[in-house]
């Protein structure tokens, strides 16, 4: 399975801004023709959600 990166809210860098962080055992939905993946964050274990394109949700089933 591809690696899913998507900004974790709890992860804050100096600036406190979110961080990108790797998704781990990230699962793929489809809604109304938009697609997304749920999974967790591996650096701190909080969910994290985030939107993709169809071509990234076919790369990642
Ligand atoms: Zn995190």
């Amino acid at each position: 399975m591809a690696e899913l990166k998507a900004l974790c809210m709890k992860c804050r860098d100096a600036n406190n801004k979110p961080t990108m962080q790797t998704m781990q055992n990230p699962s793929v939905e489809e809604k109304n023709n938009r697609y997304s993946a749920k999974g967790k964050c591996a650096q701190c274990g909080g969910n994290m959600f985030k939107f993709l394109s169809k071509a990234d949700a076919e790369a990642l089933k």
